[in-house]
């Protein structure tokens, strides 16, 4: 038998991967439900995510799943808000309507504009480690980098872009480029729900405390294993295997507001171009979908990065939004202090760890920080348990 410790996105996939490999496999998570990080609340009538999340289409781990997410797609691009003008900044190929928008948009000229396809086609220059000093490198800087790119990457990231690893920035936003993102019509868990109903043995409310050698104590039992996956993040699977380095993490703080006003019809994420306060990016969830509000009800989730109150974040809102609708009601924050692993300039990313014969350790902290590399990490680990 195979046990995997953690049902999040990481861990259902290696006990997916051994499973259908013929292992009898037990899954044991902690909570009272899958998914880790990517959860779903229904509150009076509206889906919030436990932390504004979207699924890419484009993830390759995501493909080889092959579910049904009925993903409700966001518009290809972003749109940007400044104290001057706002302005849209489309893919042209996958949102053509908005190619004047974009070709006008004030953020340099024509050779500035194109910088940014062909860093997303050429290879990473050798001797560069953050992802801004990659950027930079090739053209993409000013106001192209400053109001757009920066702003939008900061809310994927979770951290500043000078801090991040070239790489691990590269990735991300190649993978932008290639697909739309959505969220599915019954929310972020959707994906982990999709995948927990293909597990045959899955112990919810078990707590894992130990593991010595082959043997697994939980708050509950004790198993005996031929092959352990520790698929936790990082700082619990630090206090479970000494072997494995914690790593640091980034916060965030989700905040829905809702409101009877339609004061936006906006598909885009929306970025501040002038960084004028904690809002990082924020997204109208009920023009993403209807259902995700009860009726009549607009939805924002707003990001934040810093900690910051309901005053501050609203009195950003203002400036963003020209003025805030009078009944803005605050549905619901969810603070995140260990949102994303961080991956710092020069990162060695192994994708798993094997620390013994039998025990093999995954996570986006050892992949990337996203869905994609918590898939990747969990499939890589369980294929390395049963080979
Ligand atoms: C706010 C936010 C926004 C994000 N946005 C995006 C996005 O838009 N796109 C994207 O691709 N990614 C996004 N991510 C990242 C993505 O959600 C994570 O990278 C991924 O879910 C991590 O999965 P994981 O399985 O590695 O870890 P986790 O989700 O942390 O799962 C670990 C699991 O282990 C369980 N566990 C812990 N200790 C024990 C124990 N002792 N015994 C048993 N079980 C235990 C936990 O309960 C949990 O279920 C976002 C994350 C956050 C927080």
């Amino acid at each position: 038998m195979i046990v995997v410790i953690g049902a999040g996105i990481a861990g259902l996939n290696a006990a997916l991967t051994c499973q259908r490999a013929g292992w009898e496999v037990l899954l044991l998570e902690a909570s009272d439900r899958v998914g880790g990080r990517v959860k779903t609340d229904f509150i009076s009538g509206y889906q919030l995510d436990h932390g504004f999340q979207v699924i890419n289409p484009a993830y390759p781990e995501v493909k080889r799943l092959n579910l049904k997410l009925q993903l409700q797609s966001m518009e290809a691009g972003v749109k940007v808000v400044t104290a001057e003008k706002n302005f849209i900044v489309a893919d042209p190929f996958r949102n053509p309507k908005n190619l004047l928008s974009t070709l006008r948009a004030p953020i340099g000229d024509l050779k500035s504009k194109s910088s940014l396809i062909s860093y997303l086609v050429k290879k990473q220059r050798v001797g560069i480690d953050s992802f801004a000093a990659d950027l930079n490198s090739q053209g993409v800087s000013g106001p192209l980098y400053e109001k757009i790119i920066r702003p939008f990457m900061r809310g994927v990231l979770l951290g500043e872009l000078d801090q991040v690893d070239a790489q691990v920035g590269r990735e991300l936003l190649k993978f932008f480029a290639k697909g739309t993102p959505g969220i599915p019509l019954n929310g972020a868990q959707a994906l982990p729900d999709q995948m927990a109903k293909q597990i045959d043995k899955l112990n919810l409310n078990e707590s894992v405390i130990s593991i010595h050698g082959k043997v697994v104590t939980t708050d509950q039992k004790t198993y005996t294993a031929e092959k352990i996956i520790v698929a936790i993040d990082g700082a619990n699977a630090a206090n479970l295997v000494p072997e494995v380095t914690p790593p640091k993490f980034n916060l965030s703080t989700t905040w829905y507001f809702a409101t009877k006003e339609r004061i936006l019809k906006d598909k885009f994420l929306i970025v501040d171009g002038q960084s004028r306060g904690p809002i990082v990016n924020l997204i109208v969830l009920d023009q993403i979908s209807e259902t995700f509000a009860p009726a009549n009800m607009q939805l924002l989730a707003i990001t934040t990065l810093n900690p910051c109150n309901e005053n501050e974040v609203k009195a950003h809102l203002r400036l963003l939004l020209g003025k805030l609708p009078h009944d803005l009601e605050l549905i619901k924050e969810y603070h995140i202090p260990r949102s994303l692993p961080v991956f710092t300039p020069n990162s060695i990313r192994p994708n798993f760890q094997q620390t013994r014969d039998e025990l093999f350790i995954a996570g986006d902290y050892l992949s990337g920080p996203s869905q994609n590399g918590a898939l990747l990490s969990g499939r890589l680990a369980a294929e390395a348990a049963i080979s």
